[in-house]
């Protein structure tokens, strides 16, 4: 019979060729202790020299590291990271609204073909342009910040995911540069 890792999902003869084996092996010791003892901890003859088995070993392990590292790297990124909807006022009577932020959504958004949706949406201008951070942005012609979440919203719930979505109102100053 096999048995399937509850981390990877492989069977767990195979989770040292997973990039989770840490965590696999800490699941198999509680799971099965026997097995784990017979995978893990057994000094079975192998064709590899031990010298040679250490330095794979090692670095297979540096690699896994480096794996899990970077899966919760771009996790906390993920629950650090939010859309930015910018009200900004152009003149006493008239406000842009920039949304910053919006790939984060999914590598296949495409700030210019979003932009233009929202164009066609709000029938309004819509366009990509770079921020004083100078990071890319979509800027809308005109006071659609309540819509847009609404539009983004039912973006992250067809993708299944959940992330903050915070409104700035930036203040009016009549400075031109
Ligand atoms: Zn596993």
């Amino acid at each position: 019979m096999t048995l399937y890792c509850g981390v990877c999902t492989l069977p767990v003869e195979f989770c040292e060729f997973g990039k989770t084996l840490k965590k696999c092996k800490a699941w198999l010791q509680e799971e099965n202790p026997s097995l784990f003892d017979v995978l893990y901890n057994s000094n079975n003859e192998s064709s590899l020299s031990s010298e040679t088995e250490a330095k794979l070993s090692s670095s297979i392990a540096k690699m896994q590291l480096k794996e899990e590292r970077k899966q919760e790297r771009e996790l906390e990124n993920l629950k650090n990271s939010k859309i930015l909807i910018k009200r900004i006022p152009r003149s006493k009577h008239k406000n842009i609204c920039a949304i910053q932020n919006l790939e984060i959504l999914g590598n296949d958004i495409d700030l210019k073909k979003t932009a233009k949706k929202f164009a066609s949406k709000f029938a309004t201008g819509s366009s990509v342009s770079k921020n004083a951070e100078n990071k890319e942005e979509i800027v809308i012609q005109g006071d659609v910040g309540t819509e847009v979440e609404k539009i983004i919203l039912e973006m992250m719930k067809e993708r299944g995911l959940e992330i903050k979505i915070e409104h700035v109102t930036e203040r009016f100053t009549n400075k031109k540069r």
